[in-house]
């Protein structure tokens, strides 16, 4: 006897959306020592995700599939971008770390509410920023900015310089090689427009030769890093990978 395959309508739209997105369901959801969330994602029947460290997915943070999430304009801020701090692909699991900063955009609520067991759709991984040939990397940020970096200084084998600036101790992520790099705390200080983390670059001492330098977190701050590298050291602009990832008043960047 012949069984009728003839999709569903939802089996449809199920099938459109596997090919647009990634299913994974929250294995678990742990608490930081400082201000964030470490979310580990099993990913569904996809075979395998294709992830150069440095990459970010797009997360849906509402049911874009919902009547309610169009109807109540929700769907205006359904995406949010994380970069992907590890991806084990023989356990078919993404790792994420999500900062609480306070606020109450939909990146940081959804954060706040997802339990285990709870599904979650996003991109594929994508991104640019990711490590270049370069005699030595440099890298600048905050707290946000070592999540990427924690998966480029895992596959970095040139040598590693960087500033990193959070707000407290305990916010200092588990970097690779985190004695070589400058750690600099600002207390209550924004991490918008941070002079000091400028201040903590000029002060590194670097060859003399440029490397390349990926720097990402605010934006005005990445800007300043930027200029600072560019003006005053004289690096050439294409040796300096800049990504911002929010800035005050923005609602998200991507
Ligand atoms: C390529 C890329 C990679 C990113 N990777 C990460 C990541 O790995 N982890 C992560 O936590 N975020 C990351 N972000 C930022 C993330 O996408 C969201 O912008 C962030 O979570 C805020 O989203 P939201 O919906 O909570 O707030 P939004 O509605 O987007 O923003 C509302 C306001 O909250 C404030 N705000 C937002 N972010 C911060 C912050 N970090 N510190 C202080 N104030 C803030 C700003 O005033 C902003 O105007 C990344 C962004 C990009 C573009």
């Amino acid at each position: 006897m012949s069984v009728e395959t003839r999709p569903t309508r939802r089996g449809v739209r199920g099938r459109l959306l596997d090919l647009m997105f990634v299913r994974g369901r929250v294995r678990e959801v742990r608490r930081a020592e400082g201000r964030g969330r470490w979310i580990g994602i099993r990913i569904g029947d996809v075979p395998s995700l294709d992830w150069t460290p440095g990459q970010q997915v797009r997360v849906h943070v509402a049911d874009i599939t919902t009547t309610r999430t169009w109807l109540s304009g929700a769907v205006r801020h359904a995406l949010r971008t994380y970069s992907v701090w590890d991806y084990d692909a023989s356990a078919a699991e993404l790792e994420l770390y999500v900062l609480d900063h306070e606020g109450d955009g939909p990146g940081a609520r959804w954060a706040r509410a997802l339990e285990p067991g709870q599904a979650v759709v996003f991109g594929k991984p994508e991104g640019r920023f990711t490590l270049r040939p370069a005699a030595y990397h440099l890298f600048v940020g905050e707290e946000t900015a070592s999540v990427p970096f924690g998966a480029m200084l895992r596959a970095a084998r040139d040598p590693v310089h960087g500033v990193i600036e959070v707000a407290r101790p305990g916010d200092r992520l588990p970097l690779p090689e985190a004695e070589r790099l400058t750690w600099r705390y600002r207390g209550d200080a924004s991490a918008a427009s941070s002079a000091s983390l400028v201040a903590a670059v000029r002060g590194l001492e670097l060859p003399a030769e440029p490397g390349i330098a990926y720097v990402a977190g605010e934006a005005r701050t990445v800007q300043s890093v930027r200029a600072h590298l560019v003006d005053e050291r004289g690096w050439p602009r294409r040796s300096v990978l800049v990504k911002p990832f929010w800035t005050p008043g923005k609602r998200g960047m991507e």
